[in-house]
C-alpha cells in the first residue's frame, strides 16, 4: 500500500468518525451537511510500534475532539438540535431555555421576547379546558394528548423575531403522562410528558428541512425499552410510531423543494395536519394497554398521603381571596403558597394538585377563567371539605 492509499484510508475513516458524530448532533441520514468540512489537530507519535496505551488515549481525545468540533460547527451554521427548542432570545438552542425544566413540561409556545415557555402537562390541560386532565391522576391512568398548531405556538412573538423561518414549529403533539419506562412495567416509575413536533429549520446557506423533533425522550432511548419486547409492547409500537413519521415527513419535505422550484409554495403547516392528527389518536393507541401497568405507582402517589393531606391543609388556610371558581370546569382551585394549586369538586373531592409559576396564575386571572369564589360559596367550599370522606379521619397536620 502506497503513502497516498494509506492517507486516504485514514481520511475515509476520520470521514466517517466525524459524519457519525453530525448524525448524532441533529442531521438525518443522507442530509447534506450545511459545513463542507472540519479541521482537525491530530498527535501522531514517531516511535512506538503498534497500538499503545498512549495512542488509545489519543483515539478517545480524538474521537471527543471530533464530536465538539461538529457540535461547535453545525451550531455555527444555526443547525438543528434534537431534543431541544430555538431560543429567539439567545438567538441560539443550547442556552438553558431551549429545554424542559421538568419531565412532565411540554412546549407551550414562545413568549413576546422569543424565549421558549415550558408548561406542566396537566397545566396545559387545565389551560385548555380539556376536562380530560382528570384522567393523568385516575387510579388507572390514562395518556392523554393534544395537537397544538404552529400558528398558536408563535403567536405570541413580536415583530420580526423568528420570522426568518431559522426554526418553525409547524406543530406538535403533547402526550401525557407517559410511564417513563414506556409500559414495560419494570416497577414503579416517573411519569413523563412526550412531545413530538414537526419542525421546518433553515440553515445559514438557505437549505430547507422537515424534521420531527422530540422532546421528553430520544429515539435512542425508545429503542432500547423496545428490546426484548418481541416486536411487541408500547415501546416498540411508539419507535415504529416515530420512524414513520419521519418517513413521511421526509417525503413531505421533497414534495416542498419540488413544489418551491415550480415557484408554488405549499403551506406545509396545513400539509404537516394529517400526520399530527394521526400521531395524537396514535400516541393515545399505543399506551392505552400500557395503562393498567402504572396503576399501582399512581395509588401510592395518591394514598401516599402527602398531596391530599397538603391540599386539605392549604384549602382549610386559604383566605376568601385564594378561592376560586373554574367556571369552564366546574370546579374550586385552592392557590396554595409557592404556586401550588388544588382542585376540588363542589363537594370537596380533592381531584389533583398542580404547581403553577406566578405568570400562570396571573394570566389565568387575567382571563377570567377563574373567578375568586364569593363569601358565601368560600363558606360551603369550607364546609364540603371538612364534610367529605377524604378530609374525615385525617389528622390535621400542623
Ligand atoms: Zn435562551
Amino acid at each position: 500500500m502506497g503513502p497516498q492509499d494509506r492517507a486516504a484510508r485514514v481520511l475515509e475513516d476520520l470521514r466517517i468518525l466525524a459524519r457519525e458524530s453530525a448524525e448524532r448532533a441533529g442531521l438525518t441520514r443522507g442530509e447534506r451537511s450545511p459545513v463542507e468540512a472540519l479541521v482537525v489537530p491530530l498527535v501522531v507519535s514517531l516511535d512506538r510500534d503498534g497500538v499503545s496505551r498512549g495512542s488509545l488515549r489519543e483515539a478517545d481525545r480524538l474521537v471527543r475532539d471530533i464530536a465538539a468540533r461538529v457540535d461547535e460547527a453545525l451550531r455555527g451554521a444555526g443547525a438543528f438540535h434534537p431534543g431541544r427548542v430555538h431560543c429567539f432570545q439567545c438567538d441560539a438552542s443550547d442556552c438553558p431555555h431551549g429545554v424542559p425544566g421538568s419531565p412532565t413540561e411540554t412546549f407551550a409556545g414562545w413568549v413576546a421576547t422569543g424565549k421558549p415557555e415550558w408548561i406542566d402537562f396537566a397545566n396545559l390541560l387545565l389551560e385548555r379546558g380539556d376536562p380530560r386532565v382528570d384522567r393523568l391522576y385516575a387510579p388507572s391512568p390514562e395518556v392523554v394528548a393534544i395537537a397544538m398548531r404552529g400558528r398558536d405556538l408563535h403567536g405570541r412573538l413580536l415583530g420580526a423575531i423568528g420570522r426568518d423561518r431559522s426554526f418553525a414549529v409547524l406543530g406538535q403533539v403533547a402526550a401525557g403522562l407517559i410511564p417513563g419506562d414506556f409500559g414495560a412495567g419494570r416497577g414503579p416509575e416517573a411519569r413523563v410528558a412526550l412531545t413530538l413536533q414537526v419542525i421546518e429549520t433553515r440553515f445559514a446557506g438557505g437549505g430547507r428541512r422537515l424534521r420531527l423533533n422530540l422532546l421528553g425522550t430520544t429515539l435512542d432511548e425508545v429503542s432500547a425499552a423496545s428490546e426484548g419486547g418481541g416486536g411487541r409492547g408500547s415501546a416498540e409500537r411508539l419507535r415504529r410510531l416515530i420512524i414513520l413519521a419521519r418517513e413521511r415527513l421526509d417525503l413531505l419535505g421533497r414534495a416542498a423543494a419540488v413544489a418551491e422550484r415550480r415557484g408554488r409554495p405549499l403551506d406545509l403547516e396545513a400539509q404537516a395536519e394529517p400526520l399530527l392528527l394521526h400521531l395524537r389518536t396514535e400516541l393515545e393507541r399505543v399506551f392505552r394497554d400500557a395503562g393498567h401497568r402504572t396503576r399501582h405507582a399512581v395509588e401510592r402517589h395518591l394514598d401516599g398521603g402527602r398531596p391530599t393531606d397538603t391540599a386539605l391543609v392549604d384549602a382549610r388556610r386559604a383566605p376568601v381571596e385564594r378561592l376560586r371558581y373554574d367556571e369552564q370546569r366546574k370546579t374550586v382551585v385552592v392557590l396554595g403558597p409557592r404556586g401550588r394549586a388544588h382542585v376540588f369538586s363542589p363537594d370537596g373531592r380533592h381531584v389533583t394538585s398542580l404547581s403553577l409559576g406566578p405568570a400562570e396564575a396571573e394570566r389565568k386571572g387575567g382571563q377570567h377563567r377563574w373567578r375568586p369564589l364569593t363569601g358565601p360559596e368560600a363558606d360551603d367550599f369550607r364546609k364540603a371539605i371538612a364534610e367529605h370522606p377524604c378530609a374525615k379521619g385525617r389528622p390535621i397536620p400542623s
